[in-house]
């Protein structure tokens, strides 16, 4: 299998800084806090939590460079130690210690990372290199696994689009959900295929009743992919770079060989892709509420642009060169303000997937 393709965001804490521009991403992590510390209260077996050893051991899989992994980290520990003083000090008193493990793609800017960690953080810190496609970690060494907007990037461009011959050849497109039914079947195949080696690496390094906790970006069921308005969005960011091939900016067959990976599921489609693997029960799968933050975002052409640049930007930059990168997103920011409802919010949401690892 090829090595996963990294998507890094765009590092340091400069203008176009991903730090700088991930608004929505922390309203995702700020309107699953209720719900996730609910999930923690009920279903976080205090056997687990004790029999830890003192030590509980989280992962935020896809954690970037913050500062949102912080506050997702900060919730948790929050969650764990209220839990552990409502119900597990009488039963046993130990000093109960956090380790958290932050993930991401090698070329991530891990630097950035720990230079920004809390200092007053109530955990030990590490960082953990590679894909979450693959494993990251000794068999049963975690106690909760977290991810956030993360798991919708695929771990690599289907093999079928790299056929220019083939009807699976994505020519003048971006990414796959305005494209042919070959396209998105691709798409789908590897999505399905991402989900079972996520899973199952998972279901490995997860202690029996340990708890996954996913937050996903994606399309409310029954969406088609055309209809969902982050697939919009980006279709459009696809067109702007079709306008520059057509004035010869940038070279057509390079855009016609670039597919950008995301994926946004549906909770139907993870449910299945949860069932199939068998080794999760499903504790809970709601929608988030859609914060006013969330909001202010998707309805300002210049924010949603300046978002869309900070995860896309090194992507963009690697396949066309830097000097593409402003006049694109400019073009972009104009495009999108003569759309101003382009961003329909009926048809994107957030959702929180708890899942608790079953003993074999
Ligand atoms: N969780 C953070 C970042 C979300 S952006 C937040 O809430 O702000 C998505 C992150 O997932 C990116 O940093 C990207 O590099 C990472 N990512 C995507 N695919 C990955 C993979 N297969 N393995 C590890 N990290 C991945």
């Amino acid at each position: 299998m090829a090595a996963d393709e990294a998507c890094p965001m765009k590092g340091g804490d400069g203008p176009n800084s991903y730090a700088k521009n991930s608004i929505y991403q922390k309203g995702a992590v700020d309107a699953a806090k209720e719900l996730l510390s609910k999930a923690i209260a009920e279903k976080l077996d205090l056997e687990i939590l004790l029999a830890s050893n003192s030590t509980f051991q989280i992962a935020d899989l896809g954690c970037s460079i913050g500062p949102n992994t912080f506050w997702a980290i900060e919730n948790i520990l929050e969650a764990v130690e209220l839990k552990y003083q409502i119900q597990g000090m009488k039963k046993s008193p130990i000093t109960l210690e956090f380790q958290v493990f932050f993930n991401d793609h090698t070329p991530n800017d891990f630097n950035m990372l720990f230079k920004s960690l809390p200092l007053n953080r109530q955990y030990y810190a590490a960082g953990v290199p590679g894909s979450f496609y693959g494993r990251l970690f000794p068999k049963a060494s975690l106690h909760f696994v977290h991810s956030s907007t993360a798991i919708h990037w695929l771990s690599r461009v289907p093999k079928d689009l790299a056929d220019r011959n083939s009807r699976s050849w994505n020519k003048g497109k971006i990414q796959f959900s305005h494209s042919s039914d070959e396209v998105i079947r691709a798409f789908e195949a590897q999505f399905s295929e991402d989900m079972e080696c996520f899973l199952n690496a998972r279901a490995q390094e997860i202690v029996y009743g340990g708890l996954v906790a996913l937050i996903v970006s994606g399309r409310p069921d029954g969406t088609p992919h055309s209809d969902s308005s982050l697939n919009v969005i980006y279709h459009l960011l696809g067109s702007c770079l079709m306008e520059m091939a057509r004035k010869g900016v940038v070279s057509e067959e390079k855009v016609d060989a670039f597919n950008i990976t995301m994926f946004y599921m549906s909770p139907q489609e993870l449910k299945a892709a949860v069932e199939l693997n068998g080794r999760f029960t499903i504790e809970c799968m709601e929608n988030l509420p859609r914060l006013s933050t969330i909001d202010n975002v998707t309805e300002s052409p210049q924010l949603i642009a300046s978002h869309v640049r900070a995860v896309t930007e090194v992507l963009f930059q690697q396949q066309f060169g830097d000097e593409i990168l402003d006049e694109l997103f400019d073009l972009y920011r104009t495009k999108l303000e003569e759309k101003p409802s382009i961003f329909d919010p009926t048809k994107a949401i957030n959702f929180l997937v708890v899942l608790k690892r079953q003993a074999n």
